[in-house]
């Protein structure tokens, strides 16, 4: 039972594991090649699979490689932006040795809630080793075979989410605390790259989608009910995966979706006219046609009405100037 109230990450008491830790959270969503992480990450150089630093009674990160036996197909991350990933310890003759010392270390990981960083490498078309920095995971069971990770949520105050079709939708975020900005900087990124996830990298209007060497390029996760509305940064159904232009075109209220996902444009005929050949009208009264694989990540409906609300009340200030 993972139960965390405070930033795990501070339960470490090695300030300098600590430290570690925090530094592969900021690589977060990242692709970074093999000989950048062998710089960066202590013991990628001579380690593969699970890491523990000397002296620690923890493990700091896992490394699955192509080699490895891993599962052909990811699950999309949770509302909450938390993932899980099933994490095949070494073994012997098949069975997987638990007395050994790095798969100790996970145990002991594992029954502290200590997070460990996980990185697993991808294939790219021509270019040298690459992995993807999947974050701070907790290890959240052993269950005979994996050792089976939950990614940190986006809210990585919070324990990940259980089951995502009975967890409400909170549209506003309610800090009882003063958040500070270190915090917010991570949840961004997070949520970044959980609504990422959850539209697999493209454009939820246009299917734009750019990667160089993983990373995308020219996409951007926006949020339905804005941050100037206090609408929450840590639930992926309160964003959706835009290309710069079409994000810019939603800041403005420009067009918007309804609670079916069909585009509504506005009806200001300057900019009607002005955007004639751009995707935004060709998809006017169509479904968005990037939309997340599984129904939970889908927007919330508490979310796009409140949007929809807002993009009449703004189409109703032009028609007046
Ligand atoms: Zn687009």
């Amino acid at each position: 039972m993972i139960n965390a109230m405070t930033d795990p990450v501070s339960r470490v008491p090695d300030p300098d594991f600590r430290k570690k830790l925090l530094e592969i959270r900021e690589m977060m969503g990242s692709w970074k090649q093999s000989e950048y992480l062998q710089q960066t990450v202590q013991g990628f150089r001579t380690q593969k699979g699970i890491y523990k630093p000397g002296g620690s009674e923890y493990a700091l990160w896992i490394r699955q490689t192509l080699k490895g036996i891993y599962p052909d197909v990811e699950e999309p991350p949770l509302p909450d932006g938390s993932w899980t990933y099933l994490y095949t310890p070494e073994s012997k003759e098949g069975r997987a040795d638990l007395s050994l010392d790095t798969n100790r270390a996970l145990i002991r990981s594992m029954e502290d809630q200590i997070p460990v960083g996980v990185f697993i490498e991808r294939n790219l078309p021509g270019e040298k080793t690459t992995y993807e920095v999947m974050g701070l995971a907790y290890i959240d069971r052993f269950d005979g075979t994996h050792f089976v990770l939950r990614g940190l949520p986006i809210d990585f105050q919070s324990p990940p989410m259980k089951d995502p079709s009975s967890s409400r939708f909170q549209p506003f975020e309610n800090d009882p605390l003063p958040v500070t900005n270190a915090t917010i900087e991570i949840r961004n990124k997070g949520f970044m790259t959980a609504v990422r996830r959850a539209y697999r990298g493209r454009c939820s209007l246009c299917e734009l989608g750019y990667t160089f060497r993983g990373e995308p390029i020219g996409l951007e996760a926006a949020h339905i009910i804005p941050v100037s509305a206090h609408g929450t940064s840590k639930d992926v159904r309160n964003g959706i995966l835009l290309c710069k232009n079409h994000h810019d075109l939603f800041d403005r209220f420009l067009w918007a979706f309804d609670e079916d996902y069909r585009v509504v444009v506005s009806d200001d005929r300057e900019f009607r006219k002005s955007a004639e050949k751009n995707h935004v009208m060709k998809a006017e009264g169509r479904r968005l046609s990037n939309l997340p694989g599984v129904e939970y990540d889908l927007p919330a409906s508490e979310a796009v009405r409140f949007r929809l609300e807002r993009f009449h009340s703004a189409s109703d200030r032009s028609d007046v100037t």
